[in-house]
């Protein structure tokens, strides 16, 4: 019987691990916790929920909501959980934190064809399928093991990223494409800012509530200033910085006071982040203020900008489609670490992983749907910008045709296509 190697019981390992076990594949399960802790965990269960109880929107219109149904089509370990320990949270799915480990590592440890390890894991083998699922906090000497097999310049330690925002929420009666100076395609998209515009967006950013860091090691952010500290230096820092106008008018007598430039993130050009904009405001503050630039009064944001310890890789360039190391295709990667973010996306991501490797050891290579929330979320992640990668969350501006009136038909229609998946997936053992 076939064997597969996991290391992290957190979300994505436990999911992962779950589904390869109940498909009959012998799985290795490796925790360091309790004899080795992350700064974020505070027992010795499996898939810990680190901060909130919540999983978030019930919704099917809601990308995470549908996510959700979805995984549930697959049987996934997350959502028969949580499920049975939900507590009342409106339309949000919210568990008893507590109870919900618990109830993971009941069913994981009781599990015929699971074995779990609590050992630190500091090596990489290759001679079987290893799944790294060992999340944001991964342990130091497998951060060093990882960096051995891939260039670690593409490998993350801290998520200093910009807001990212529908293109159809921007304003472009106000908004227009230029690249400074003319120089190569117009390939961003321009808020351009007034004196007074400036100023009053200034004052409201120097003057913001930021979000408490979580347990960070602030070394780690030295080399990459949030928006609203430089802003602080000084009233004219953005406009020799992030802002700069210069070259940047719609047409010769256009001079625009300052710049906002906009860079398209995802291939099918449905998503753009705030270039320069690293920040850590609150999420209601981001909204808030980031509204009050030129042509976005109305954004959406699909990810707000984020600062936190965050060890990921950049996707787009070191994993394959099926999150596999590109050049090592027995290590692949899953949950927060291969570039995903947020409790279910993470779950969701080891149970791709885990589909997989399903597929892989019955001899087919999987391609995977994209007309599905998982299948888009995994395709971004592939095909991301990598210049500025930083983990995603599920939303409806990654999948192809979305429009904020046809969410419902999207959501339909990618059940509808999970469902066919999840047959073709279970005839794989006839
Ligand atoms: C402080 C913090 C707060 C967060 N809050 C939220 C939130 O409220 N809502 C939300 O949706 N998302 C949140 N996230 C983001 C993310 O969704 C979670 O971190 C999520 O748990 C990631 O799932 P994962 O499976 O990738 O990693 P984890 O759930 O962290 O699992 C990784 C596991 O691997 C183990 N491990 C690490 N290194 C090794 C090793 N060398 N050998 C063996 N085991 C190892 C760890 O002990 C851990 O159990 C938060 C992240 C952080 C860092």
């Amino acid at each position: 019987m076939e064997q597969v190697i996991i290391i992290g019981g957190g979300l994505a390992g436990t999911e992962a691990a779950f589904f390869l076990a109940e498909k009959g594949i012998k799985v290795k399960l490796y925790e360091m916790r309790p004899k080795v802790n992350t700064p974020a965990h505070h027992s010795d269960k499996l898939g810990e929920l680190v901060c909130s109880n919540s999983l978030k929107s019930k919704e099917l219109t809601n990308a995470c909501g549908l996510l959700k149904k979805e995984m549930e089509i697959y049987n996934s370990l997350m959502m028969q959980v949580a499920k049975k320990v939900s507590v009342p949270g409106g339309n949000a799915l919210c568990v008893d934190r507590e109870l919900y480990s618990e109830e993971v590592t009941r069913i994981i440890t009781n599990h015929q064809n699971i074995e779990v390890v609590y050992e630190e894991v500091t090596e990489l083998t290759t001679h079987v399928p290893v799944i790294m699922a060992s999340g944001p906090l991964t342990s130091k000497k497998l951060e060093e093991a990882l960096g051995k097999l891939i260039d670690t310049k593409f490998l993350h330690f801290f998520d200093a990223s910009a807001p990212i925002i529908e293109k159809d929420s921007i304003n472009m009666d106000i908004a227009y494409y230029k690249s400074r100076y003319d120089q190569g395609d117009d390939a961003y998209i321009n808020c351009p800012f007034t004196k007074e515009e400036y100023y009053r967006f200034y004052d409201e950013l120097i003057n913001a509530k930021i979000a408490s860091l979580h347990e960070i090691d602030m070394k780690y952010f030295d080399a990459c200033v949030p928006i609203e500290v430089l802003a602080k230096r000084g009233p004219k820092t953005l406009r020799f910085g992030p802002l700069k106008p210069r070259g940047l008018g719609k047409d010769a007598d256009h001079k625009p006071y300052a710049v906002l430039q906009l860079r398209q993130d995802n291939v099918i050009g449905t998503l753009y982040n705030l270039v320069g904009f690293q920040t850590n405001l609150t999420y209601a503050e981001q909204r808030r203020v980031f509204r009050m630039i030129p042509g976005l009064e109305k954004a959406e944001f699909v990810r707000y900008g984020l600062m936190h310890r965050n060890t990921f890789v950049n996707a787009p360039h070191v994993l394959a489609i099926d999150k596999s190391l590109k050049g090592n295709p027995n290590i692949y990667i899953a949950g927060q670490l291969s570039g995903v973010e947020g409790y279910v996306e993470s779950a969701a991501s080891g149970l791709y992983v885990a589909l997989n490797i399903y597929a892989k050891i019955k001899g087919i290579e999987l391609s995977y749907p994209n007309e599905t929330m998982l299948g888009s979320l995994m395709y971004y992640i592939h095909t991301a910008n990598p210049e500025n990668f930083a983990p995603m969350n599920a939303n409806f501006g990654i999948i192809k045709g979305a429009t904020k009136q046809n969410r419902m038909e999207i959501a339909e229609k990618s059940l509808k296509i999970t469902k066919k998946y999840k047959e073709y997936i279970d005839a794989l053992n006839e």
